[in-house]
């Protein structure tokens, strides 16, 4: 079936995305069906949007780059060499940038279980968005999002079953994506998105 998204994933890439590689992936176990989306939310320092280094380099994109200056900032001495990634990074604007390709395993959600399921990571797809549990989402994340996801659920029809998030997959040690993203909201968003396609 044809989509009217101008979003689209060929081997494992999001056309709409910037490409941005990430040193913190490696291979999914063999024979793993990726049927998962994992919500997260992240910002650096936390609250602070858009905040970028010297370079003008976002330091989310430093973080998943392993680039970040761990001296910038006090908080980042606590995540001091943490090796992390996300496939997908959502900024406040709706831009997205890529970091892991879909078809290999990215770093995002640590310890985890889901359905009876441990290591998320393997049969999953991270997507971050710029927030934190304490600030609304942007009409133009809940909307590239839907997109991303629409997108997505088109590559990786297995998808469709699951999408949640990270304080689903690992409670007790996680919050994000937090109170603040609106589930209904984003649910009703992705059905008018897939009943346009
Ligand atoms: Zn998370």
């Amino acid at each position: 079936m044809p989509t009217l998204s101008s979003m689209t994933v060929n081997d494992g890439l999001l056309s709409a995305a910037t490409w941005l590689a990430s040193p913190n992936c490696n291979q999914r176990p063999d024979n793993t069906t990726v049927d998962t989306i994992v919500i997260h939310n992240i910002s650096l320092p936390p609250d602070d949007f858009g905040a970028s280094d010297a370079n003008g380099f976002h330091y989310v994109k430093a973080l998943f780059t392993n680039q970040l200056d761990w001296e910038a900032y006090p908080y980042f001495q606590t995540i001091k060499g943490m090796e992390v990634s996300a496939h997908l990074f959502i900024e406040r604007d709706g831009t997205v940038t890529q970091f892991v390709n879909f078809d290999e395993r990215a770093w995002h959600a640590g310890r985890s279980s889901y359905l009876g399921r441990p290591e998320c990571n393997d049969y999953s797809i991270g997507i971050e968005l710029e927030g934190s549990d304490f600030t609304a989402f942007t009409p133009a994340q809940y909307d590239t999002l839907a997109q991303v996801v629409v997108a997505i659920y088109d590559a990786y029809p297995n998808t469709r079953r699951h999408l949640t998030g990270h304080s689903d997959i690992a409670p007790g040690r996680k919050t994000d994506p937090g109170d603040h993203f609106e589930w209904a909201r984003f649910r009703g968003l992705l059905s008018e998105k897939l009943g346009q396609q």
